[in-house]
């Protein structure tokens, strides 16, 4: 019998035949004993939401009239400071500019969060010194003739967590607050099971080419991520901010400097070559531990102790705030998710569960779960990867492809 290729399911696609699971649905069926084959199933939508700090944007920028300033030599938006260029644009009144969604103005402010208020239509001031002046503008993303977001390291196969062994607490981008030693809490990252690397470790699917969605908007894999490695791979990424969907994206405060997430939703074809690794389950991926200060990892848990009976998102209960002179979670939130006004915003919440910790009166409710530490269960306090919003993601994708708006594609060269 022919091989299954992926002409066939998009054909399958185009008559309303395909069969698409997410990979959440897909591996409750694998848990249930149900049969997977290449006859029952067409394609899985796999995906992350997590903390990407190699995510920046590049933008085109109207910034005055033609000829009132030659060549940008630094330029701001929203007081965060971008890179003008690498094109001069000498005379034209507009900027090219690389925006990092890592830099920052302050501690609560900084490029991921512009990249969301951007995509949610909100207005930005844009800022450039040129010989000695200063021109300065106020734009939206429609007023961008180009707006792409790249990532230059996704969706990594091989996340570590962090824990740390001195006394007292230490100040990093993997906690919100100083992650406290000795040994006291675990922070993570990663969606295990349903991230797409995961489920296609050997990248036999997913290649430059491979079309996929970036924070909700079409993108395409532009090739492997930095830093990637056969054993630890990760991918790079593009797409067009105009496209996005805000809440899957922003900016991620840390008791060091920002962080920017984004989400990514990638479908694999179900063939005779993908198939054997689609059966991964949270037990069978690793999550190594490592200590804050050396990063080198020492022991070892899997993706069951993250996610498996434990709760995926979390909720507050109003009537048990007692409440305090200050309340820390509307100040410390990381995604400035939550007031006491407006309780939890599910749009921004991020699912981390710091406010579980952060809050005396126990108001937030979510069981993160813990890993065992050389004899010694450690308990997850902080989650930087956000799987309730993958899943979302990948439910996404599989509803377009349902509506024939999405067809899966073949990958023009390997990464
Ligand atoms: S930290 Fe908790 S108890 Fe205190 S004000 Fe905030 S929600 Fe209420
Ligand atoms: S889980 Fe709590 S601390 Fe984390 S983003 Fe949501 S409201 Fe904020």
């Amino acid at each position: 019998m022919a091989k299954k290729t992926i002409q066939d399911i998009n054909e399958k696609i185009r008559k309303g035949e395909a069969v698409v699971y997410t990979a959440r649905e897909l591996k409750e069926m694998i848990r249930n004993g149900e049969r997977v084959t290449t006859d029952t199933v067409d394609a899985v939508t796999t995906g992350t939401c997590g903390i990407m700090s190699g995510t920046a944007a590049i933008l085109t920028v109207p910034v005055a009239e033609k000829g009132v300033f030659a060549k940008a030599e630094s330029i701001w938006i929203n007081g965060v400071a971008a890179h003008p260029g690498p094109c001069p644009n000498e005379n034209l009144g507009i900027v090219d500019l690389i925006l990092y969604g890592t830099s920052y103005a302050s501690h609560e402010y900084g490029g991921g969060q512009i990249f969301r208020d951007l995509v949610a239509g909100k207005e930005v001031e844009v800022r450039v010194e040129a010989n000695g002046n200063i021109f300065e503008n106020h734009i939206t993303l429609d007023d961008c003739s180009y707006a792409k977001l790249m990532t230059t390291r996704g969706a990594f196969k091989n996340y570590v967590s962090f824990l740390n062994d001195a006394t007292g607490s230490c100040d990093t981008i993997f906690s919100v607050t100083g992650l406290r030693g000795p040994r006291k809490e675990i922070a993570i990252s990663g969606c295990g099971e349903i991230n797409p690397i995961e489920n296609d470790p050997s990248l036999v699917s997913i290649g430059m080419g491979t079309r996929i969605l970036v924070n909700g908007g079409v993108g395409y894999v532009i090739g492997q991520g930095t830093r990637s490695t056969p054993g630890k791979p990760n991918m790079s990424v593009i797409a067009d901010l105009k496209g996005m969907q805000a809440q899957y994206m922003g900016g991620f405060k840390t008791s060091k400097t920002p962080e920017v997430i984004t989400s990514i939703a990638v479908p694999i074809p179900v063939t005779e070559q993908t198939l054997p690794h689609l059966g991964v389950l949270d037990g069978d991926v690793s999550l190594p531990v490592g200590e804050i200060h050396d990063r080198v990892p020492f022991t070892a848990g899997t993706y069951a102790d993250v996610w498996q009976g434990t709760d995926h998102v979390i909720t507050y209960a109003s009537e048990l705030c007692t409440p305090c002179k200050v309340c820390t979670v509307e100040r410390d939130c990381p995604t400035a998710a939550f007031t006491m006004k407006g309780g939890i915003d599910k749009r921004r919440c991020y699912n981390c569960g710091a406010c579980v910790f952060m809050c005396p009166g126990g108001a937030f409710k979510g069981s993160l779960g813990s890993m065992d530490i050389e004899g010694t269960r450690v308990p997850i306090t902080l989650r930087q990867s956000n799987r309730a919003r993958a899943d979302e993601l990948c439910e996404s994708l599989k509803e377009r492809i349902l509506a024939r708006e999405f067809y899966l594609s073949e990958k023009v060269g390997s990464i």
